[in-house]
C-alpha cells in the first residue's frame, strides 16, 4: 500500500496510516490505508483533512 510510491508526512492513526503522494499527474493525492493484515482498506482523497478524517472514522473489521 505505501511501498512503490514516495509518501510524505507519514502519520498513524490506530491502525490507519495517511500519506500523501504525487500522482503521475505532478498532483497531490491524499492516502490513507489501513496496516491490519485482514482488513485492507485503503483509499485515496483529494485534500489532507479528508483523509485524516477517514483514518480517524475507520471502524477496521479486523482490529
Ligand atoms: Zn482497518
Amino acid at each position: 500500500m505505501f511501498g512503490n510510491r514516495k509518501f510524505r508526512r507519514v502519520t498513524r492513526t490506530g491502525p490507519v496510516q495517511v500519506g500523501t503522494a504525487y500522482d503521475n499527474r505532478g498532483r497531490e493525492k491524499h492516502t490513507a490505508a489501513c496496516t491490519a493484515p485482514r482488513c485492507g482498506f485503503s483509499a485515496e482523497y483529494d485534500s489532507r483533512s479528508a483523509a485524516e478524517l477517514a483514518a480517524r472514522t475507520h471502524r477496521c473489521p479486523a482490529h
